[in-house]
């Protein structure tokens, strides 16, 4: 089947996650189209909406989604995001993206994701704790610690995750209801190393993938100059730990602008003077950049750690750097990816580089349903280990891919990437099992 072509720019996740899929999907000879058709579509999808009494002394009503992409492997597992932007489609790609990258990392969770269409930034903590209750009760059962389960995401937190849980945990008393939802508090179930997890996960994947020394003059993090996009939990953490293992941090940014240093940034007083200061801008000694500017930074790796869509047709032509970690979910398009492999720029793809949280997210739910507390040397050498086994795959599975290619029925269509061997990886993980359960009576 010949691979199809990006033409046009688009810039919707939910197509983007789907012309990955058909991509990806195209290098796998043996794979039924009624499985395909299963893989592609969410296995359920629930819109819900409720009345909430607002502080004013209004009634406003809320519409809130929950998307089981798939469950052949195990519960769903996701986020649930607050903000205006919340749709069914959307909701439906990052739902996919779980299924993907929960199985890319070999944890026994299939993919779902839910949101709220609230602007979190105009409402009380009463309105937020109200909508939260209400969007749970109206979920029912369709999340569980062993059906569905959620976890944080933009604009929700631990303090969300303890009303999910308080909620839940009304509807079924009596029992050990922990499991139901991670990123919870430390003190009501969390783990140790949650709040670091996607960053680490980026860490450890990186340094093993450039152990595999696929990528031209980049053998290691150590003396790597490295820039970010976005400051927040996955960015400055990112830069935080890479720096530690010894890269030199050479520009970040945030919402309001970018900071560059040729001689290195220290991205713990970088945080400090965000904490302060609201942005990382004004940082003494270095220059401002734009944010367009800081994806077309000279460096050897880039990670996009802030929003979807941030490398496009229009901008992956400026792109200097050897490797992208997505650290973000869905920063690159099609387009981009596309345009990146002709410039040789090698991508770690998000399902495999921001897995680390869920990987943390599975050892919450393990520890909660066998009443344990793990130490954090124990969740940290754990969290390597997946990290490492998923990377080593990818890699495997690429450059058998390769091999494929450079036989002669297949040297029309472009090589494969890192983004292809990872998906084939995890859609054939999912398509054995849907395949084995179905011999079942
Ligand atoms: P966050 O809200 O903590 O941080 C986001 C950062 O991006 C902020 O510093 C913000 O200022 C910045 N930002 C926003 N718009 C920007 C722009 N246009 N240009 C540059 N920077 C901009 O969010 P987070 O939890 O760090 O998540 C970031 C990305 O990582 C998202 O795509 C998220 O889905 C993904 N991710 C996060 C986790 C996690 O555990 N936090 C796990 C997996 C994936």
């Amino acid at each position: 089947m010949d691979m199809p072509t990006t033409q046009v720019e688009n810039l919707d996740l939910f197509v983007n996650a789907r012309l990955q899929f058909e991509r990806a999907q195209s290098w796998i000879d043996d794979l039924k189209e009624g499985v395909i058709d299963f893989l592609i579509n969410p296995q359920r999808t629930l819109h819900v909406c409720f009345p909430i009494h607002m502080d004013d002394g209004s009634i406003q009503t809320f519409h809130g989604f929950r998307v089981l992409h798939n469950s052949v492997r195990g519960p769903g597992k996701g986020g649930i995001r607050y903000h205006p932007n919340v749709s069914e489609a959307e909701v439906t790609a990052l739902a996919a993206f779980m299924t993907w990258k929960t199985a890319v990392v070999d944890i026994p969770f299939g993919g779902g994701k839910g949101g709220v269409i609230c602007n979190p930034k105009e409402l009380s903590r009463t309105e937020l704790r109200q909508i939260t209750r209400r969007f749970v009760t109206a979920l029912g059962d369709a999340i569980g610690p062993h059906t569905d389960i959620p976890a944080p995401d933009v604009y929700t937190d631990q303090q969300t995750m303890a009303w999910i849980y308080d909620t839940f945990d009304m509807m079924h008393p009596g029992e050990n209801n922990l499991a139901v939802v991670t990123g919870k508090p430390l003190e009501m179930g969390g783990s140790l190393g949650r709040d670091q997890a996607t960053a680490r996960g980026s860490l450890y994947a990186t340094q093993e993938l450039l152990k595999r020394g696929i990528i031209p003059d980049l053998q290691s993090v150590e003396g790597a100059r490295v820039a970010v996009q976005g400051y927040g939990n996955a960015g400055a953490i990112a830069a935080h730990l890479f720096h530690e293992a010894g890269a030199r941090i050479v520009a970040v940014s945030d919402s309001s602008g970018g900071i560059c240093s040729d001689s290195g940034l220290d991205p713990d007083r970088v945080l400090a003077h965000k904490d302060e200061t609201g942005s990382v801008v004004g940082f003494p000694h270095s220059t401002a950049i734009s944010n367009e500017e800081l994806l077309a930074y000279e460096c050897d790796i880039l990670i996009p750690a802030a929003l979807e869509c941030q490398i496009r047709a229009d901008n992956a032509d400026k792109v200097r750097t050897k490797l992208i970690v997505e650290a973000a979910n869905g920063p690159l398009t099609m387009a981009a990816d596309e345009i990146l492999q002709a410039n040789n720029v090698f991508v770690l793809p998000d399902i495999v580089a921001n897995a680390g949280g869920v990987v943390v997210s599975y050892f919450e739910w393990v520890q909660n349903l066998e009443n344990q507390k793990w130490d954090l040397e124990k969740v940290e050498t754990r969290l390597n280990k997946r990290m490492t086994n998923a990377v080593d795959e990818t890699v495997d599975c690429w450059n058998a891919l390769n091999e494929k290619h450079s036989s002669s029925d297949n040297r029309k269509r472009s090589a494969p990437t890192l983004r292809d061997a990872a998906l084939v990886t995890a859609i054939n993980r999912v398509a054995t099992v849907v395949l084995q359960r179905d011999i079942w009576p």
